[in-house]
């Protein structure tokens, strides 16, 4: 029966409500993933999941008038899933630093490898920084040890779920409370 009526909410393919995303928590409240908000419905329906946080958006189809979950919470255990990490990302890494040269706190301009490339060092969160032109030229392929420069933050890899949400527009207010960390990418 249940089965039926997602059928027909489902196909309902043209419905834009349905491409939206809902976050997606475990049954300790700590951030899984980020759903289409088409997968969220078929977890409620099916109760698997539970809705925390209502989005704007209500689904309708003949049978049925759901609203749209911007969070909803897994009513059961999955294993915990393997934590990848991130992949390092150009425009996350200058979210993370806030735009802001790590050395010099100006307006960053470019990526710098705290350790040079040239000397071994890893294009990794934890060796890339946001960075100014001026402050990557001078200090060019000097290792840190041997340079003046010195960064005002440390470089850490983000949760590969903040990355996720830092990369989307319009992320609802209300993921932030589950999403530590988290960083915006600005206009
Ligand atoms: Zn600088």
């Amino acid at each position: 029966m249940q089965v039926v009526e997602v059928d027909g909410m489902m196909k309902m393919t043209s419905n834009p409500v349905l491409s939206e995303r809902t976050l997606l928590l475990d049954v300790g409240y700590r951030p899984l993933s980020i759903v289409s908000v088409r997968r969220a419905l078929l977890l409620l329906i099916s109760e698997k999941a539970e809705t925390v946080h209502e989005s704007d958006h209500v689904v309708r189809s003949e049978l049925l008038e759901v609203v749209a979950p911007s969070i909803a919470r897994l009513r059961y255990q999955v294993a915990a899933p393997y934590r990848r990490r991130a992949p390092l990302h150009r425009k996350a890494v200058f979210a993370r630093d806030a735009y802001l040269c790590q050395y010099c706190g100006r307006r960053a301009e470019c990526l710098d490898h705290v350790y040079p490339r040239s000397k071994g060092g890893e294009h990794e969160w934890e060796n890339v920084v946001a960075c100014c032109r001026s402050c990557n030229a001078a200090k060019g392929d000097t290792l840190p040890e041997h340079s003046k420069f010195r960064l005002r933050t440390v470089p850490y890899a983000p949760e590969p779920i903040a990355v996720a949400a830092a990369l989307r527009r319009g992320v609802p207010p209300e993921w932030d409370t589950y999403i530590v960390n988290r960083f915006r990418l600005s206009a």
